[in-house]
């Protein structure tokens, strides 16, 4: 299995995972760029958003609201979901994630 973040959902590499269930794990960025740094991730191995069918909206949708679950978790009063797509848009892990990000004042627009 090559793919990091499936690695981290099989448990063969450490992570602080901060949600779990059958189809969506969350756990803390090794590299956060907010205090709170968190990414949301479905366990099965999907790319990229741009990889997802029309049959995955219900998944993508629970990305988002395990998003919100764990900001209310994590006491967050504003926060911002990202989703990078692509190496032009700064994804470097290719299995799709959705970044939380909170505990500082954010800038528009990102870089
Ligand atoms: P992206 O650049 O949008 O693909 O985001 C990938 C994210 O994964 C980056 O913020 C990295 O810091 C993070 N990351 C890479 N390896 C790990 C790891 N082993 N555990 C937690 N986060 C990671």
């Amino acid at each position: 299995m090559s793919c990091l973040f499936c690695r981290i959902i099989a448990g063969e590499l450490p992570a602080t995972i901060v949600y779990r269930a059958d189809d969506v794990v969350a756990f803390r960025d090794v590299n956060p760029q907010a205090p709170t740094h968190i990414l949301i991730i479905p366990t099965r191995h999907i790319a990229s958003v741009a990889d997802t069918q029309d049959s995955d909206a219900e998944l993508l949708g629970r990305l988002i609201t395990v998003a919100k679950q764990v900001a209310q978790t994590e006491k967050l009063s504003g926060y911002r979901l990202v989703v990078n797509t692509g190496t032009q848009a700064g994804q470097s892990v290719f299995h799709l994630h959705v970044h939380l990000l909170g505990g500082r004042a954010m800038r528009w627009p990102p870089g």
